[in-house]
């Protein structure tokens, strides 16, 4: 589990230049983007948010009901 004040100063690193670049908590284990042209997901592993945009990009078109808890490790 995360901490609510880590949870709040994290953004979306892809969006964050140009927009808010907000994320959700979803089931404990993702942060996604709440832009809507963004879509990207960053796992959270070990309780350390993941914070890359590529790691981002690998899960853009996932379906959050479809991202897998806990998230792989690669
Ligand atoms: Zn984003």
């Amino acid at each position: 589990m995360i901490s609510q004040d880590l949870l709040e100063i994290l953004r979306c690193p892809a969006c964050v230049r140009e927009k808010e670049g907000l994320l959700k908590l979803e089931r404990e284990t993702w942060l996604v983007c709440q832009e809507p042209d963004c879509g990207r997901k960053y796992p959270i592993k070990d309780d350390i948010p993941v914070m890359l945009i590529e790691e981002g990009d690998k899960w853009a078109s996932v379906a959050v009901e479809e991202l897998p808890v806990p998230p792989p490790d690669d």
